[in-house]
Formats: structure tokens, C-alpha cells, sequence
């Protein structure tokens, strides 16, 4: 049963993954490891979806009954959601299997038995291209792929032994303390170039006049603290695409940029006019902020 097999923990990412495998021609087969999660994505086209069943709750220990199961079914691609969960276990199959992994592949498709992918290096810098025969294991993040309903899938139960060397103990969830700026249509990013956590009330001002979630640089969120860790953008924290993005004393370093990239406009307002967030932004505004953001907020309001 050759095809594209695909996973991800979470429903809305399995369902882009199938859509992707679709759009390739190929068959889309998804993988769970629990009955629920299968009924949950049985309607987003995939020609099967299996329930690989053991008597583990962490699907990491089934990486090498998968890595069998996909060799078995002669998979021609395994794409899996770059989640924590995802990528640990795409990592331990693609380990078992012996075969090439892309890992956070930034844009993927697949022609002709070969996979093309995109990767980013050296924080962002640098694209990288790949092309990749036989079979692949590859990982990549939500968002890349419009999910589509379509009609209900035949779920199959294949029983498998799961590796209990890893038990699970306690589970405490993360309270989560920021909002969730993936999903926003207009951010404000509050940079280094803020000189008092006081000052986050002329951001939040901004925001409130504009309809804008709060975001900021890394050092604001890990150096400083002035914002939880979860509003920080980059490469290392939220990836944002929102329509309206507008940076406050924010530099622009690669790796800051690199989460923003795909925001519609890009505003940035730096006194420094060498500042590389000048080179990302669709409109620039040279000169401190001070001065500028309560001239906008009453330019915004005025014009409500
Ligand atoms: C491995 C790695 C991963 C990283 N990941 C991330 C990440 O995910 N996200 C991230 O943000 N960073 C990340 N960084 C850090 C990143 O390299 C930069 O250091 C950081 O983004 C800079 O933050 P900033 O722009 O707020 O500060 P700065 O670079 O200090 O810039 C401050 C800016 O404010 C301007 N300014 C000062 N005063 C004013 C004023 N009154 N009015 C207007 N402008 C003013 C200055 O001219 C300057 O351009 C990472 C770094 C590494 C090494």
C-alpha cells in the first residue's frame, strides 16, 4: 500500500497533512494511536486511518512498532506535525527505519517519488533545498496546508507493542499566561528600544486603538520579563502572520524577523534608520518612539 502516511497529535494539523498528501496524488493515510483521535480526523480525506493499539499513552514508545508498520505497508513518505510530541517521534522513527529526515521543513511537496524540501539554517539565514528518494521522514509546522472536509474514512485497528522503558508517571498542564499571537490579525512587537516596563502602557494604548495583541523580542520576555515567555516572536518563540504587524524598538535581528515574515505589513518604527527592521518592513518611521506611537494612537482614534 504505497502512499503518503501522515500523523500529528493534533486534529487540525493531520487534517492540513492529509490535505498536502492529496494535493501530491497520492493516498493519504493517517496514523493515531487512540479511537478518539481517529474519529476526529476520519472526515479530512484520507483513504484509511489506523489506530496503532498498544498499552502505552505516550505515542514515542510506539516509534519502532511504527517504523515497522510503515515499512510493512511500503509508505512511500511519512509527513508528521512539528509538534514536541511530533517531532520526537518522527526522529525515533526515522531512526528505526534507517531512512533521510527533514526536520521543520519550511515548505514541502512531492513529485515524481521525490520530496522537495525547504529548511531553514544558521537562525534563519538561509534557505536550504533538498530532494529526497525512497523513504523519508519529514516534519512540519501548522499552517502550511488548508485543511478540507470530505467524506468519512474506514478506521482500522492494528494491534502493536509499545516500548515501556519510558513510563509515564504525573502529567501537569502548562498554564499558558499570554494570548495565542499564531492566530492574530494585528500585533504590536515591543523591542529592547523600550526603556521601562511603565512603557508597555503606551504598546498596549497602540493595541487597544488598532484591535492588536501584544508581542515582543526575546529579551523582553526572557531577559527583562516584562511579557510572558508565550508573546515572544522568532525563531525561537510564536511564528505570527497576521495582517498588521507593527515593531516598536525592535532591531530586527534575523531570528526575530524570522517570525514575522509572513505578517502582511510590516510596519517598524526605530530611531536608528541602520536598524535591518527598516529592510523587512513594507513601511518605515525614523524616529523615537516617544514621540511617534502617541501620535498614532491619536491619529487612529481620530480617524475612528
Ligand atoms: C539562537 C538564537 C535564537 C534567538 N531567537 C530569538 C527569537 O525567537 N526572537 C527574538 O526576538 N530574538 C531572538 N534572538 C535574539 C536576537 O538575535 C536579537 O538579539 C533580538 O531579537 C533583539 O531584540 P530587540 O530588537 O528587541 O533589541 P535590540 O537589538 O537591542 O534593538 C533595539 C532597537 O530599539 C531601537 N530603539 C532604542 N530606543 C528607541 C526609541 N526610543 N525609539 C525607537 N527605537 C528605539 C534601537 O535603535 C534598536 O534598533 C535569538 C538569538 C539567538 C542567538
Amino acid at each position: 500500500m504505497a502512499g503518503i502516511f501522515i500523523y500529528s497529535e493534533k486534529t487540525d494539523i493531520a487534517a492540513e497533512l492529509i490535505s498536502f498528501a492529496k494535493a501530491s496524488g497520492q493516498d493519504a493515510y493517517a496514523i493515531t494511536f487512540e479511537a478518539e483521535a481517529a474519529e476526529a480526523i476520519r472526515n479530512y480525506g484520507a483513504k484509511k486511518v489506523f489506530v496503532l493499539k498498544g498499552d502505552s499513552p505516550i505515542a514515542e514508545n510506539y516509534a519502532k512498532s511504527l517504523a515497522a508498520f510503515l515499512k510493512n505497508e511500503s509508505a512511500n513518505l511519512f509527513v508528521v506535525g512539528a509538534t514536541a510530541r511530533g517531532r520526537d517521534l518522527a526522529a525515533r522513527t526515522a531512526g528505526y527505519l534507517g531512512c533521510g529526515m527533514v526536520s521543520d521543513a519550511s515548505a514541502i511537496s512531492y513529485v515524481d517519488g521525490t520530496l522537495l524540501a525547504d529548511r531553514m539554517l544558521y537562525g534563519g539565514a538561509v534557505i536550504q533545498s533538498e530532494a529526497l528518494t525512497g523513504m523519508v521522514v519529514v516534519t512540519i509546522a501548522a499552517g502550511k496546508f488548508t485543511a478540507a472536509a470530505a467524506e468519512s474514512a474506514e478506521i482500522v485497528s492494528v494491534d502493536v507493542t509499545a516500548d515501556n522503558r519510558v513510563k509515564l508517571v504525573n502529567s501537569t498542564p502548562i498554564i499558558k499566561e499570554g494570548c495565542d499571537l499564531r492566530v492574530a490579525d494585528k500585533v504590536v512587537c515591543v523591542g529592547m528600544g523600550m526603556d521601562k516596563p511603565e512603557d508597555l502602557k503606551m504598546a498596549e494604548e497602540l493595541a487597544s486603538a488598532l484591535g492588536a495583541e501584544i508581542g515582543c523580542t526575546r529579551g523582553i520576555a526572557e531577559e527583562r520579563h516584562w511579557l510572558p515567555v508565550e508573546q515572544y516572536i522568532g525563531i525561537s518563540g510564536a511564528v505570527v502572520t497576521p495582517n498588521l504587524y507593527i515593531a516598536m524598538g525592535v532591531s530586527g535581528q534575523v531570528q526575530h524577523v524570522v517570525g514575522v515574515r509572513e505578517a502582511k505589513i510590516i510596519v517598524a518604527i526605530d530611531k536608528n534608520e541602520k536598524a535591518p527592521i527598516f529592510r523587512a518592513a513594507d513601511y518605515g518611521i525614523v524616529g523615537d518612539m516617544y514621540e511617534i506611537v502617541p501620535l498614532l494612537i491619536k491619529a487612529i482614534k481620530t480617524n475612528k
